[in-house]
This record gives C-alpha cells, sequence and structure tokens, in this order.
C-alpha cells in the first residue's frame, strides 16, 4: 500500500512539475523573443513589432516547430551564403558572392543559425527598401511575393505595436455567457443550399440581437454581404488564422475593414441573414456560423472550431 501511495505522490509530482516547467519555458521564450526583437531594432532602426510579425508568420507556417526554437525565420543556404560560396561564414566572403548573411552579434561569423544574425540580415534586407510602412510592405512583398502573407505580416505588427507586446494568448468565447445558447459538433455535416456542400464551421444557436464577440485579437478583413453567410464579418489574428462570423443581423457601429480587435469586442449580432439576395433573412432559425480557417503560406483550409470554443467557453468561466 505504502509502495502504491510513493508512486502515485511520485507520479502526481511529475505531472505538476512538468507542467509548471511548461509554462515557465513559454513566458521564457516570449521574453528572449522581445529582447532579441529589441535588440535588432536598436541596430537596424527597425521597429522590433516587424520581426516579430514576420517571425511569428514565419512559425506558423511550419510545420512541427521544437519548443527549443527561439527564431523561426530562416534563410536558404544559397541566399545567406551567396551561389558559390561553400559555407564560408565571413561577412567579407559571403558579401563577396553576393550573399545576404551579416554578423549581428559581432563574433565576424554569419551564422544562418544564429538567432541574433538572422534578425540583423533581415534588418539589413528590410533597411535596403527603406523605413516608411509603404518600403517595408515593398521589402516583403518582394521576400514573399503573395499578397495574403504581406498583409497578415503587415497586420500582426499593428497588433503588436498596439498592444505593446507579442503574449496575446487571452481568447473568450464568441458569445457572452450570461445570453442562451447552445451548440453541437456539427462539422462535417451536409449542407443543401447552393449544392451539395459541407458544413464548415459550428453553428451556435441564440436569440436575434445577442451580441457576437471576437474570440481574439486580430485585424478585420473583410465585412459585407455573402451569399450563404448573409452579413459576415472575417478577422485574421495573429497567428494567421481567418476567424468567419455568418448570418449577423447587423454590424457593430463603427466597425470597419483594418480596424484592430481584442478578444471580447462586440463587433456584430446574431441573426438569420443569408441564402439569398441581399438583406434576405430568417430562412432558418437565428445562430452565430462560427469558422476557422488556417494558412500555410500556400493555400487555406478551414478546420473545426469546436475543441477551440469548447476551450474558449471555459476559459471565460474560469475567469469569474
Ligand atoms: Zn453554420
Amino acid at each position: 500500500m505504502y509502495r502504491i501511495i510513493c508512486a502515485m505522490l511520485v507520479f502526481l509530482f511529475i505531472l505538476v512539475s512538468t507542467d509548471t516547467l511548461h509554462a515557465e519555458e513559454n513566458d521564457d521564450m516570449y521574453k528572449k523573443r522581445m529582447e532579441l526583437y529589441k535588440k535588432t531594432e536598436a541596430i537596424t532602426s527597425i521597429p522590433w513589432y516587424y520581426f516579430a510579425a514576420i517571425d511569428q508568420y514565419e512559425r506558423n507556417i511550419q510545420k512541427d516547430v521544437p519548443s527549443s526554437q527561439i527564431i523561426s525565420i530562416s534563410f536558404e543556404p544559397v541566399k545567406w551564403f551567396g551561389p558559390g560560396n561553400i559555407n564560408n561564414k565571413s561577412e567579407t566572403a559571403i558579401t563577396i558572392f553576393n550573399g545576404i548573411g551579416r554578423d549581428g552579434n559581432g563574433d565576424q561569423k554569419a551564422d544562418p543559425k544564429n538567432p541574433e544574425d538572422i534578425l540583423y540580415t533581415m534588418g539589413q534586407y528590410l533597411q535596403s527598401y527603406g523605413y516608411s510602412k509603404e518600403d517595408i510592405k515593398i521589402a516583403l512583398w518582394n521576400y514573399y511575393q503573395r499578397d495574403l502573407s504581406v498583409q497578415s505580416i503587415m497586420d500582426t505588427a499593428r497588433v503588436f505595436n498596439k498592444f505593446n507586446g507579442i503574449e496575446l494568448t487571452d481568447r473568450v468565447f464568441p458569445l457572452p455567457s450570461n445570453y442562451n445558447y447552445s451548440y453541437n459538433n456539427t462539422w462535417g455535416n451536409r449542407r443543401g443550399f447552393g449544392g451539395l456542400r459541407i458544413h464548415e464551421g459550428t453553428d451556435i444557436f441564440a436569440d436575434y440581437g445577442t451580441p457576437v464577440r471576437s474570440s481574439t485579437y486580430g485585424v478585420v478583413e473583410l465585412m459585407g454581404w455573402n451569399l450563404f453567410g448573409g452579413w459576415r464579418i472575417g478577422l485574421r489574428d495573429v497567428h494567421n488564422i481567418y476567424h468567419y462570423y455568418a448570418h449577423l443581423s447587423k454590424y457593430k457601429d463603427g466597425i470597419k475593414v483594418g480596424q484592430i480587435i481584442k478578444p471580447g469586442d462586440v463587433i456584430g449580432y446574431v441573426g438569420s441573414t443569408g441564402y439569398g439576395p441581399p438583406g434576405t433573412s430568417g430562412k432558418f432559425p437565428p445562430h452565430l456560423h462560427y469558422g476557422m480557417y488556417k494558412d500555410n503560406g500556400y493555400s487555406e483550409w478551414s478546420f473545426d472550431p469546436y475543441p477551440y470554443l469548447k476551450k474558449w467557453e471555459r476559459m471565460d468561466k474560469s475567469k469569474k
């Protein structure tokens, strides 16, 4: 019996300690990253939030990012060292071979695996276009050659700047907990209207006029009428996830495309709009359709929001 209790205690201890260790590691990681971004700002005069946003974008498009990875920006060896230069890390050699790798930490080597060198190199690249918002946008366009990537990075930079940080982990359930609502996991159900489609989201049933809140930090990307979604609004968060809210009765006054949003900000009200020309309403019971879409740098696809909704609902309850 004693042995069993001992084993259980050891097991509990491991559970508790690994859990707290994990949380500390995360906080520590945010701090380390922020220090690196600020340091690079000091030596390049490019604001820290651009480095933070590019780094975040890179992390989100990678698969299986190791938890120890501080900076996710990376350069192809041929770009870093220059064509024909076989891993010679001296800045002189790299410059001769037209590589872009630079030494950011002053150890006389431009190392493509060193976070300070990577960020400094990115800073030098951005600097070569100039310092204005437009200059940075052009630099990013030439780097990624994709509008959505540029927009996502520029918007994330604005959000980081506005909230003066990168640790934006707060989330809320889209409907306030003091209103009546109900939802089930309807992911992948068949839809009749408009031909055979599968249901890309979760329907949260609630009364007309129930406030709809943003679940995350982000920027309003799209508003207006959609044949299926009625009055809908789309927000992109700092993890480059697109959040889609549909069938609204109306938008919150003053909400507009490009606006920065934080969790809990009201963006509209539950309705039953859609399935017809602009203004069509009442063809189904009032509900919020909530969809989430992930972008991998090439294409976007929807994934099941239900587990996240459950989690955010629990987070809301634990706040009281
Ligand atoms: Zn739906």
